[in-house]
Parts: C-alpha cells; sequence; structure tokens
C-alpha cells in the first residue's frame, strides 16, 4: 500500500509528530500534489492552537505549498500531472455565496484554507481542489515559491489594489515574513518605499531589499516622520501590532489608506476625527485568489523578488515551528518534506 508522511498536532497545543498514511486519491475536481516545499506562517499556530473556528484533529496544517501534481482526479481540466503548483490561504470557495456569485473568491463564506477545511502541506502529499491551483513559473523554485501563496500574495494583493501610483509614497510597517516581501514589491511596483521598524537592526537590510528611506519607530513619532517625507499614498501595516499601526496613521498623506495585515485581535485607537482630516481609511485585505497567487509568483519572477528563507526537513518541524513563533526566523522557515 503506497505511503505518505504528515506532520500532524494530535490535540489543540500540541507538538507535531511524524506519521505515515495511505496514499490519498483525490476525488472528483481535486489533484494530488507532491510537496516539494512548505512554508510556516504565524496563522499555522492560531490552527495549532484551535483559535480558529472548526479545526479538526489531527491536524495537518500548511498553506504556503509548492510542489508537483502527481495524480489528477476525475473531471479536471486545464492541468497536467507533473506540473508545478502552488496552494497558498486560498484553498478553494464554494461557487455558491454571495460572494462568490458577485465573483468576490476571497470573500467566499466555505473559503477553504488548506489545514483548516482539509489536511494542508507540513506533509509529502496533499490533496487539493483543482481550483486552489496557481502555476509556479520555471525561475522560482519550490522554496522561493512557498511563501508566496500566503505572505506573497498579501503584500502584492494588497498594494496592488491599494490605488497607490507609481511615483507615491508608500511605507511599509514591519519588517518580518509578510514584510520584507512587502518591500521588495511596493519597490518594484514603482512607488517610493519606505520601510518602518523598531529600531536600527533591520535598517541595512530594508534599504537592500529597495526601500529608498528607513524610518525607526522607536526613535521618535513614525507618523512626524511620513509626514516630513510628504505623508504616504498607503501605509501596508504588516506589523502584528494595534499600537504600531495606530502610531503610523497619521503619517498618511490627505485620501491616504492604512491596510491591515497583521492579524491581530485587539482593536486599532484611531479617531473619526483622524478619518475625516484628509478623507483618510482603514482597510483589511485577505491574502488573494489562486489567480492573484499565480499573478504574484509571475510578478515575482519578473521582478526578482524573492522572500528570505530558512530551510529545514519536515522531521524538525518542531524546531523550524519554534523559531518561527520566537520570531528569530529570517524570514520564514520552509519545509522540505524529501528531507524529511
Ligand atoms: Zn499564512
Ligand atoms: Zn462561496
Amino acid at each position: 500500500m503506497p505511503s505518505m508522511r504528515v506532520a500532524q498536532v494530535a490535540e489543540p497545543g500540541g507538538r507535531f509528530e511524524i506519521v505515515e498514511r495511505e496514499l490519498p486519491q483525490p476525488a472528483l475536481g481535486h489533484v494530488r500534489i507532491a510537496v516539494e516545499a512548505a512554508g510556516v506562517c504565524h496563522s499555522d499556530e492560531a490552527f495549532v492552537q484551535s483559535t480558529f473556528p472548526g479545526v479538526r484533529f489531527p491536524l495537518v496544517t500548511g498553506h504556503e505549498v509548492a510542489g508537483r501534481i502527481d495524480a489528477l482526479g476525475e473531471g479536471v481540466e486545464g492541468w497536467e500531472t507533473g506540473e508545478r503548483v502552488e496552494v497558498g490561504w486560498f484553498g478553494g470557495n464554494c461557487g455558491h455565496c454571495l460572494p462568490c456569485r458577485e465573483g468576490d473568491f476571497i470573500n467566499c463564506r466555505n473559503l477553504q484554507v488548506p489545514g483548516w477545511a482539509y489536511d494542508g502541506g507540513y506533509a509529502t502529499h496533499m490533496i487539493a481542489p483543482a481550483t486552489a491551483l496557481a502555476r509556479i513559473p520555471d525561475a522560482l523554485s519550490a522554496v522561493e515559491a512557498a511563501p508566496l501563496g500566503c505572505a506573497g500574495v498579501t503584500t502584492f494583493s494588497a498594494l496592488r489594489s491599494s490605488g497607490a501610483r507609481p511615483g507615491d509614497l508608500v511605507a511599509v510597517l514591519g519588517i518580518g515574513g509578510l514584510g520584507h516581501l512587502g518591500v521588495q514589491y511596493a519597490a518594484k511596483l514603482g512607488f517610493e518605499t519606505v520601510a518602518v521598524a523598531r529600531g536600527r537592526g533591520k535598517e541595512e537590510l530594508a534599504l537592500q531589499l529597495g526601500a529608498d528611506h528607513y524610518i525607526d519607530s522607536s526613535a521618535g513619532d513614525p507618523a512626524g516622520a511620513l509626514q516630513a517625507l510628504g505623508g504616504a499614498k498607503v501605509v501596508l501595516a504588516t506589523a502584528a501590532s494595534a499600537d504600531a499601526m495606530s502610531a503610523a496613521f497619521d503619517g498618511l498623506a490627505h485620501r491616504g489608506r492604512l491596510i491591515a495585515l497583521g492579524a491581530v485581535g485587539d482593536p486599532l485607537r484611531i479617531s473619526p476625527s483622524q478619518l475625516i482630516s484628509g478623507a483618510r481609511s482603514v482597510h483589511g485585505h485577505p491574502s488573494g485568489t489562486a489567480q492573484d497567487v499565480e499573478d504574484t509568483l509571475a510578478f515575482s519572477a519578473l521582478s526578482g523578488v524573492r522572500p528570505m528563507t530558512e530551510t529545514v526537513p519536515l522531521s524538525e518541524v518542531n524546531d523550524a515551528f519554534a523559531r518561527m513563533l520566537s520570531g528569530a526566523a529570517r524570514f520564514r522557515m520552509v519545509l522540505l518534506p524529501e528531507g524529511g
């Protein structure tokens, strides 16, 4: 009986253990993917801790998955065995809810997220609906592609739909798993790019990644520093801190928008007066569809944007996860099942 290996968590808050399972066959409309790389996203912690509703155990998480199609289910059209594919946070949509009927698939009320709706990519193989697939261009390795399915698409598609135009001042708040990609995308999209982070430790890196300016948010008032540069049309808030986002808001130019990406539960402290002054706004942005992922991969191949990664064999998933949680990862831990 052919088998696969998965890193599963048996109960909420538990550790990962590698177990062998029977290799599943893809159902109607689904494909089986031989996983080559899986990024470790901070959201995976919310699944492990069962913070999100409806998480089932044993849990196999992982929603930044790059690999190859190794089996096709019935009724799959437009995809072939052997094709290099990515599955990100968008793991399929229902097709019948109101947002789906409006064509707004990322806001599907029954959105399927790998590792939530079905077993994810911390494994040698996974099954996914064909509607969740994005093609990986030859220029990107699996390790480079994997983190773009969540961290990459979230920053890229937030920026390209932000309304900012080439030459506009765009600030990226936080230089981590999302922010180090956000700086690169902002620079390559032609924005005057400001990296904002605590301390001076990431300044040199931010400038290497393409930032035109660097603001140390711990050294003073980041909003004032942004206004001194003319005011930002967009603050792409990747830092997982409502306080940091609130402190940057007054750095927005007229009609500027704060785009919240760092998923935290505590409230922003922004007054109606702050919104009214300059007709400024706050937006949230949720990841992107499979086509957005494919666009992100293609743009990255074209422009040279690459995630900075640390690779670890799947068998060392507990170490990789701890390193991600501690904030020590530079900047994305990526699991390699072949080494597991
Ligand atoms: Zn994620
Ligand atoms: Zn739907």
